[in-house]
């Protein structure tokens, strides 16, 4: 099988049928051998039913149910772990992500060898204050504190070697910084391409605080990771180290 499209979702119903339809006729105008992996993150609407119609219509879909929301990190790792294709495709539900984007991504993998490919929303449609400035300073401190150079790490447009998705464990807000995991488990071969998109059609984001502030927590742990991932006993010296300090201005204040 050349390509799996792992899909995470949470209530987007309304463009579930599009998008489906959408990425049929990109797999077949280029007769690729593909399935398409629908992850249902807890949806309360009509999600589910519509994956359900689908994968018993079409033996290329599937679908996963979570009975309730753990997040788009836990909904990516599910399709990870069941995805057979040599190339594994991510994009959202919401239809921001432009299926026609997948010839080249897989074509960069599978002919020049890159081991991850990161979309690049370039210009963007979100709100400026809630959207984009965020996503600027995690871009920013991502950057910095993993040495990877992406200017999009939150790109729900990826595309992944087989090997990649199987070797990494995506949890919490993880997500957003995947290619930090891979450069970790010693994919580093990663580059990003700019791709369109566009604003999202139906429903809103869920995008809230909560995940800003696990966004930002997580941004913590891939600098942990990164400095320490491949000599632990290093975190621990690091950690050990602070308790150390706290502990003492504890006892002296
Ligand atoms: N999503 C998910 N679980 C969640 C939140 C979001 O599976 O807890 C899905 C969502 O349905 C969409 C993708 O992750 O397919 C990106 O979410 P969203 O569009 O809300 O993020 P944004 O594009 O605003 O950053
Ligand atoms: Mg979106």
């Amino acid at each position: 099988m050349q390509l799996s499209i792992v899909i995470p979702l949470l209530n987007e119903e309304e463009s579930l049928k599009e998008l489906y339809n959408w990425i049929v006729s990109v797999m077949q105008s280029n007769s690729y051998s593909y399935e398409i992996i629908f992850i249902d993150d807890g949806s309360t609407d009509a999600s589910w039913k519509t994956i359900s119609h689908l994968s018993v219509q079409d033996s290329n879909v599937k679908g996963i149910k979570f009975n309730r929301n753990y997040g788009k990190s836990q909904a990516l790792h599910a399709g990870f772990l069941e995805a057979q294709g040599d190339v594994i495709i991510t994009m959202d539900a919401d239809l921001q992500d432009n299926p026609e984007e997948i010839p080249e991504l897989y074509n960069l993998i599978q002919k020049e060898h890159f081991d991850l490919v990161s979309g690049w929303k370039k210009k963007r449609y979100d709100s400026v204050l809630s959207k984009n400035l965020p996503s600027k300073l995690f871009n920013a401190a991502a950057r910095k504190t993993s040495g990877v150079k992406l200017h999009d790490f939150n790109c729900g447009l990826k595309a992944y070697k087989k090997e990649v998705v199987k070797n990494i464990d995506v949890y919490g807000e993880m997500h957003r910084y995947i290619p930090v995991l891979a450069k970790n488990a010693g994919f580093s071969n990663i580059t990003e391409k700019e791709v369109q998109h566009q604003a999202r059609k139906y429903g809103k984001t869920k995008f809230g605080m909560d995940r800003f502030i696990n966004g930002f927590l997580d941004l913590i742990s891939i600098w942990f990771l990164s400095k320490f991932g491949k000599r632990p006993m290093h975190l621990f010296g690091a950690l050990g180290v602070l308790m150390f300090f706290f502990g003492f201005s504890a006892a002296a204040g």
